[in-house]
C-alpha cells in the first residue's frame, strides 16, 4: 500500500509507519491514539476493543481503532505483554499553531518506540523484577554482553565464553535481547555489533575517551555500544543521560551456575506453582520493591569471595541481634516509594507529579533510617555495610526539603493538571492563581447581576469545554429574553444568544465574555508558570541524581538485610560458617520452599536432615524409593550454597561451608523438547559439562544419572561417572540413584559414603520417614509407590509376581561379584553386559526376554505392551 492519494494526516501516518515497519503505530489525533489498517486489526484483537472504519484509501475502507490518550498506558502494557512493539507518534504542536503556520495538518513525530526492554512506566514494569535489555556481541572466541535497565539506570557488561551464553540468559532473565542472527537466538531483535564501539560509547557519555571508565574487553564495548544505540533509536530524546557508566562485572568472585542448575533449583521462579514456590518467594521478607529486586539479583548471582559475603552476614547478624532496631527500620521501610524508578522517569522526561513526591518521601524515609542506624540501640557496633548505607542515605545535595515545601499536599495524577505546586512556594504563581481566582469570583458575582438585569431567577453561569463560561436559562425564560430584552439588559449586559438546547438556551454578554477571557488568560499563565516551577523541581532532582541513586540503593540494602534477619528470627535459621577448606557440613537442614509449603498446608512437619560432604567423605551415594524425599534433600543442600553465598542465613541448626566456586544441580526432568534432544541426550550433555567444568571447590547434586537408557547401559555410565567424580574431579557430590548395585563402590572408593532415605514397612505398606540415614535401601518399593499412584490392582498383583520371579532368577547373578568387569578398575571403556538371566517359560516373559528395548520406537513399545498383555 502506498501513501498516494492520502489526506495530509494519513500521509504523515504512512511516513511514520515506513520508519517503524515492525511496530504498531499509536498515532495521536486529539484526545486519542488511533491505529489504522493492519495495525488496527491486530490491536483491536489483542485489546478486545471495537474495530471501526474511517473513510477510504485507494478504494479500500480504512480499518481503525483507538485508545484514549489519557489512559493509553494500560493498553500499551497489554500490547507489550502480548509481544508487540509500539511506536508512539505524537502531535508536536497545537492545531492553532498549525493554523498559524498555514500547515495542512499538525506536525507529528515518532517520539518513542516502546519495547519490552525499554519500558519505564509503573504499569508496564514488574515492581520487584529488573527489566534488563541485553545486547550480545560475539567476537572471535568471546561473547561480549551488556545489559541495562532503563527503569533504574543500571548498566553492566561482561566478556564470557560463548558456551556460557545460556547461563547468562538464565541468570538475567532479560526482557529483551539484541543479538546478531549468527547467534541463532529465538526471539532476539536482530542487531549487528558496530565496528566503532569505543567511539560510540564515548560519544554517548560526552567523552573523548573511555580510559577513565575501566578495563573492557573489546567485545564488551561492542555490546555496550549496541545497547546504547538501541536506547538512542527507541527513546529518541535524552534517554542516555540517566544511565550509569557500563560497569564491567567479570565472572571472578561470582558463584558459577549454568542454566540447567538454575532451572533445577527454581531460584527466581518455579516450573510449576506460584510465586512463593521458588526460593525467592520463600525467603523474601523485603518491605520495598527495590529491596525485592536487589534480593532477586543477589540470589541470581551469589558471590564466591569470602570478604563481601562475610560483610553481608555481619549485617544480618547485627539486625538479628537488635529486634527493636529491626522493627523500627522495617516500619519506616514499609511503603517507602521506589526512588530509582521515579528518578529514571524524571530523567527520561516521562514523569508524573507522583514521581516528584516519590523522591520527596523516599528521601524523608532515608533520613529517618540513617538516624536510626546512627543511634542503633541494642547494638555495640554497627557493621561496616550498614554504616556505609547510613552515609549514603543522606545525599548531598538533598532536594528533599525543597520538594517538601514546593509540592502540594494532594497531587493531581497528570502533569497537565493544575495544583502540583503548593501555595506559598512561588510568589509569581501565587499571584497568577489569585488573578484566576478573582476572575472566578467575579463570574460568580456576575451571575447575581445578570439574574437581576435579565429578570430571570433561574439563571446559572456554567463552564463549557468548548465555549467557556455561558449563562444558561430554562427554555421559557430563554425564549422570553429572545423576544424582548428587559430594561436592565443593555450595554455590557446586552444578551447575545449562543445556543438553543432541548430544555434551555445559552447566552453570553460583553461583561461575561470579558471576564471569561480574563479568567482563561490568568489560568493559562498560571498553568505555564506551574509548568516552569515543576521543571525546576525536576532539575533539582536530576542535579542530585547520583546521590539519590545511592540513597535508593542503600535503602534496598538495609531492607534486604533487615528482611533476612526477620526471616532468621523465626527460628531454625543459622549463620553459615564459611571455611577455607572445602567443607560441607549441615546439621538439621531444611528445604526452605518445601518446608514452608508443608507448614502452609498443615500437611505434617518437615523432617530436618544432616549432610556431611567434608574431605574424607566427599561423595554421598543416596538410595531410596521414589517419593521418599531424595530430590528434596539434593536440592536443599544446593540451596544452602546459594543462600549462604548470596549473603543470607540458611535454614539449618548449623552449617559449615567451604566456599563453592561452581554449583551443579541435575534434579528433575531434563527434557529439551524445543531443542529436539532426547531426555537421555540432554542428561549426558549435562553430565559431560559437570565432568569438564567441576573442580575440588564445586558442589554437584545429581539425580539418577543413567536413568534414560537400558539398565545395564545406565548402570555402567553411572558407575563410571561416580568414579570420575571421586578420582579426578574431586568435587563434593550427592548422587541419588536407583541402581543399588552402585553401593558396591563404597568399598572401592574411600571417600564415598552410602546413605538412604529411611522408610518403614507397616502391614506391607511403605511409610516414608523422609529421614536420611546411613546405608543402602533394601528394596525399591516401586510397586508400593505405583499403588499410591492408583495403578489398578490387577496390574500391581501381576507386577508383584514378575518381580518375585525376576528376583529369584537374579539371585544367581551377584552384581557385586568381583568377576564382573565393572570392578577391573580403572575401567577402560564400557562394561560388557552380563549373561542374560534365564527366564521362566511363560510366553509373555519369553517375548519380553527376546526384546531389544533400544531398537523400539515409542509406538512399537506401546504395541509390544499390548501384545504382552494379550499373552498373560
Ligand atoms: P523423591 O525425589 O525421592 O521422589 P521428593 O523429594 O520429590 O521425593 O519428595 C516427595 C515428597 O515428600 C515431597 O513433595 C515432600 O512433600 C515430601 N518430603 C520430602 N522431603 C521431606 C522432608 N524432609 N520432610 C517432610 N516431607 C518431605
Amino acid at each position: 500500500m502506498t501513501a498516494e492519494g492520502a489526506s495530509p494526516a494519513m500521509a504523515q501516518w504512512f511516513a511514520a509507519k515506513a520508519e517503524n515497519p515492525d511496530a504498531l503505530l499509536f498515532f495521536r489525533m486529539g484526545d486519542f491514539f488511533e491505529m489504522f489498517f493492519a495495525d488496527a486489526e491486530a490491536a483491536a484483537e489483542a485489546l478486545d476493543i471495537a474495530l471501526s472504519h474511517r473513510g477510504e484509501h485507494q478504494g479500500r475502507r480504512i480499518a481503525m481503532c483507538g485508545v484514549p490518550a489519557h489512559s493509553h498506558e494500560s493498553y500499551l502494557a497489554r500490547l507489550i505483554r502480548r509481544g508487540f512493539r509500539v511506536a508512539i507518534c505524537e502531535q508536536m504542536e497545537t492545531p492553532e499553531e498549525a493554523k498559524r503556520r498555514r500547515a495542512p495538518a499538525v506536525h507529528r513525530q515518532v517520539v518513542r518506540l516502546v519495547t519490552p526492554g525499554t519500558v519505564t512506566e509503573e504499569t508496564l514494569l514488574e515492581a520487584a523484577r529488573p527489566a534488563w535489555l541485553l545486547a550480545l556481541a560475539p567476537q572471535e572466541d568471546k561473547l561480549g554482553a551488556a545489559w541495562l535497565d532503563l527503569s533504574t539506570g543500571a548498566f553492566e557488561t561482561e566478556a564470557l565464553a560463548l558456551a556460557d551464553l545460556h547461563a547468562l540468559i538464565a541468570r538475567l532473565e532479560p526482557a529483551e535481547v539484541l543479538a546478531p542472527a549468527s547467534l541463532g537466538l529465538a526471539g532476539a531483535v536482530e542487531t549487528s555489533p558496530p565496528r566503532d564501539g569505543t567511539r560510540r560509547v564515548a560519544e554517548a557519555y560526552g567523552l573523548a575517551t573511555l580510559d577513565g571508565f575501566g578495563e573492557y574487553h573489546p567485545a564488551e564495548i561492542a555490546a555496550a555500544a549496541m545497547a546504547l544505540d538501541y536506547v538512542k533509536a527507541t527513546q529518541k530524546a535524552g534517554a542516555l543521560a540517566h544511565l550509569s557508566r557500563p560497569v564491567p562485572r567479570g565472572t571472578q568472585g561470582v558463584l558459577q551456575m549454568d542454566a540447567a542448575t538454575r532451572r533445577s533449583l527454581e531460584i527466581l521462579r518455579a516450573e510449576r506453582g506460584g510465586a512463593r514456590d521458588c526460593l525467592l518467594g520463600a525467603v523474601d521478607r523485603s518491605m520495598t520493591a527495590a529491596g525485592g529486586r536487589l534480593l532477586a539479583a543477589r540470589l541470581a548471582c551469589p558471590l564466591a569471595d569470602p570478604a563481601p559475603i562475610l560483610a553481608r552476614h555481619d549485617a544480618v547478624a547485627a539486625l538479628l541481634a537488635a529486634p527493636a532496631l529491626r522493627a523500627s527500620l522495617r516500619g519506616t521501610l514499609k511503603g517507602a516509594p521506589d526512588m530509582a524508578r521515579a528518578l529514571a522517569r524524571l530523567a527520561l522526561d516521562r514523569f508524573a507529579p507522583r514521581d516528584l513526591a516519590a523522591i520527596r518521601d523516599g528521601l524523608a524515609r532515608a533520613g529517618l533510617i540513617a538516624e536510626a542506624l546512627d543511634h542503633p540501640g541494642g547494638l555495640d557496633a554497627i557493621p561496616p555495610l550498614l554504616r556505609d548505607a547510613a552515609r549514603a542515605l543522606r545525599p548531598a545535595p538533598d532536594p528533599g526539603p525543597e520538594l517538601a515545601s514546593a509540592l502540594a499536599e494532594s497531587l493531581p495524577a497528570r502533569l497537565d493538571d493544575a495544583g502540583i505546586v503548593a501555595a506559598g512556594y512561588d510568589g509569581q504563581l501565587d499571584g497568577l492563581r489569585r488573578l484566576r481566582d478573582d476572575a472566578r469570583g467575579a463570574i460568580a458575582a456576575l451571575q447575581l447581576d445578570l439574574c437581576q438585569a435579565w429578570g430571570v431567577a433561574a439563571l446559572k453561569i456554567r463552564h463549557h469545554q468548548q465555549f467557556g463560561y455561558l449563562a444558561e436559562l430554562p427554555a421559557a425564560a430563554g425564549e422570553k429574553l429572545l423576544r424582548e430584552a428587559p430594561a436592565g439588559a443593555g450595554g455590557e449586559f446586552a444578551p447575545i444568544h449562543r445556543q438553543t438546547m432541548a430544555n434551555g438556551h445559552r447566552f453570553t454578554c460583553a461583561a461575561l465574555a470579558g471576564l471569561d477571557r480574563r479568567l482563561a488568560e490568568a489560568a493559562d499563565q498560571a498553568a505555564r508558570r506551574e509548568k516552569l516551577v515543576t521543571r525546576h523541581l525536576r532539575d533539582l532532582c536530576l542535579a542530585a541524581a547520583a546521590g539519590i541513586t545511592r540513597a535508593a540503593e542503600a535503602l534496598a540494602e538495609v531492607d534486604i538485610h533487615a528482611a533476612s534477619a526477620e526471616l532468621a528470627s523465626g527460628g531454625g535459621w543459622c549463620r553459615p560458617e564459611l571455611t577455607e577448606r572445602p567443607d560441607f557440613a549441615i546439621t538439621g537442614g531444611r528445604h526452605p520452599v518445601v518446608a514452608a509449603a508443608l507448614a502452609r498446608n498443615r500437611s505434617g512437619a518437615f523432617v530436618p536432615n544432616d549432610c556431611d560432604l567434608s574431605p574424607g567423605r566427599r561423595i554421598c551415594l543416596l538410595t531410596g524409593p521414589n517419593m521418599a524425599g531424595k530430590s528434596t534433600f539434593l536440592r536443599q543442600n544446593a540451596l544452602f550454597v546459594v543462600l549462604a553465598q548470596a549473603g543470607l542465613f540458611v535454614p539449618a541448626e548449623a552449617a559449615r561451608l567451604g566456599l563453592t566456586d561452581r554449583l551443579f544441580s541435575r534434579v528433575g526432568a531434563a527434557d529439551d523438547i524445543a531443542g529436539g534432544r532426547s531426555t537421555f541426550m540432554v542428561e549426558m550433555a549435562e553430565t559431560a559439562a559437570i565432568l569438564n567444568l567441576a573442580g575440588p571447590r564445586s558442589l554437584v547434586v545429581l539425580d539418577e544419572v543413567g536413568r534414560g537408557t537400558a539398565t545395564w547401559d545406565g548402570l555402567a555410565i553411572a558407575w563410571a561417572v561416580l568414579e570420575a567424580l571421586h578420582d579426578r574431579t574431586r568435587c563434593r557430590t550427592i548422587f541419588a540413584t536407583h541402581f543399588h548395585e552402585l553401593t558396591a563402590l563404597a568399598g572401592k572408593l574411600p571417600e564415598l559414603v552410602p546413605a538412604t532415605m529411611r522408610v518403614r514397612e507397616w502391614k506391607g505398606e511403605v511409610v516414608f520417614l523422609h529421614a536420611v540415614g546411613p546405608g543402602t535401601a533394601e528394596k525399591s518399593w516401586g510397586i508400593h509407590v505405583a499403588r499410591l499412584a492408583g495403578v489398578p490392582r490387577a496390574v500391581l498383583h501381576r507386577a508383584g509376581q514378575v518381580l518375585a520371579s525376576l528376583e529369584a532368577r537374579a539371585r544367581g547373578l551377584d552384581p557385586l561379584s568381583d568377576e564382573l568387569p565393572l570392578f577391573s578398575r580403572p575401567a577402560a571403556g564400557v562394561a560388557t553386559p552380563p549373561a542374560p538371566v534365564p527366564v521362566e517359560q511363560h510366553p509373555a516373559l519369553e517375548a519380553l526376554a527376546a526384546l531389544d528395548p533400544d531398537s523400539l520406537s515409542p509406538r512399537e513399545a506401546q504395541e509390544m505392551i499390548y501384545r504382552l498383555r494379550s499373552l498373560m
